[in-house]
């Protein structure tokens, strides 16, 4: 390929920065090392010296090396591409939640799309159309592709923002889990949950007969009950009765008091990397932290630290799988899905513990 188009070289990315090249967005980022902070090719703001910068192919490799993201052109806002994925997870989600097929021109218009490029963006993206899509969706040949009828959604997030068409057929990325109540948004299984208090807010926790399915942080049981609801669109969700005051109890317990319960049984889904990685983050000991790209390296695929901290965002059970342990390399704490604030107590938490 072209390095002008691919922005590959030094050169060719030093030339974009120059332009202000929008087209060069996304294919790299650039930082400074006299400010410390990171931008777009696109930038607006002044042209630093060139001996100054240092070229990123990802905004998180950036973070890793200790860069903070610029005001001005937002390099950690999603790109048009991925604003692309966004809207077809939607879309997806939409016919799976969907006792009727929906009409392509309604598909279009919930994300803001003429029917037109919808189609052949999610085409594009799926590997199929969205008819196929809600035919498929309960087709036994369907699911043969996703084992044990792992949704697309899932197969996209689990390949990250590349090629997720390739999800399907990439031995890599196998998608070899045993089934759960994680299909159909759950259909036809009973959940289980209950809301308890601890230092963090409100907490809810969900239970298959199997184990913990899903453990949520936030506000209000209001708004944790409609998470749940969302979650699990198909399910039969009951309000905890006496049985599950004891693994509401543990939860909470393992919450309050890290490292004290491990044993909590779980019932969870995701790719065959997820689980690599949520497996690898369980054996983080309370007070102990990793970087993304660490972890990535210890799977073995050193390259993967993005990958790596989707699925610590697609985490099912919060703080049972402790991605909270997971920071940027510079030892700042980056995203958490409950809130970095949270993430922060946990944290210091933990590390009290251990003096
Ligand atoms: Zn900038």
């Amino acid at each position: 390929m072209d390095t002008q188009l691919t922005f590959s070289t030094e050169q060719s990315r030093w030339q974009a920065v120059v332009d202000n090249n929008q087209q060069a967005d996304g294919h790299f980022f650039y930082a400074v090392k006299t400010t410390g902070i990171f931008c777009r090719p696109s930038c607006p703001s002044r042209l630093p010296h060139q001996d100054n910068i240092e070229f990123f192919n990802s905004s998180s490799a950036a973070m890793e090396a200790g860069y903070r993201p610029c005001k001005k052109c937002q390099p950690l806002s999603l790109s048009a591409d991925e604003h692309n994925h966004e809207k077809v997870i939607t879309a997806c989600r939409l016919i799976e939640s969907s006792d009727e097929p929906i009409s392509l021109a309604d598909l279009a218009a919930k994300v803001n799309l003429s029917p037109h490029y919808f189609h052949r963006l999610f085409k594009r993206i799926v590997g199929i159309t969205p008819k196929q899509y809600g035919a498929g969706h309960t087709s036994k040949c369907f699911r043969d592709h996703l084992e044990d009828g792992q949704s697309v959604t899932e197969a996209i997030y689990a390949a990250g923002y590349s090629s997720s068409s390739r999800a399907y057929d990439n031995e890599n990325d196998r998608l070899a889990m045993t089934p759960t109540t994680y299909k159909n948004g759950g259909r036809g299984t009973t959940i289980t949950y209950g809301f308890a208090e601890c230092f963090l807010g409100w907490i809810v926790v969900a239970a298959t007969s199997r184990g913990v399915c899903s453990v949520e942080i936030g506000e209000s049981p209001e708004k944790l009950a409609a998470v749940l609801r969302q979650r699990f669109p198909r399910a039969i969700l009951q309000e905890s009765d006496d049985n599950f005051v004891d693994l509401l109890g543990r939860v909470v317990k393992s919450i309050e008091e890290p490292g004290t319960i491990n044993d909590i049984p779980i019932d969870i889904k995701g790719s065959a990397f997820q689980q690599q990685v949520w497996r690898m983050l369980r054996r983080l000991k309370p007070g102990e932290t990793a970087s993304y790209s660490e972890i990535a390296a210890r799977l073995g695929k050193p390259r993967a630290g993005r990958a790596v901290a989707n699925a610590c965002s697609a985490n099912p059970v919060a703080v049972i799988i402790p991605c909270h342990r997971v920071i940027a390399k510079d030892g700042s704490l980056s995203g958490y899905r409950w809130e970095a604030w949270r993430k922060r107590l946990l944290l210091e938490r933990e590390e009290k513990k251990n003096r």
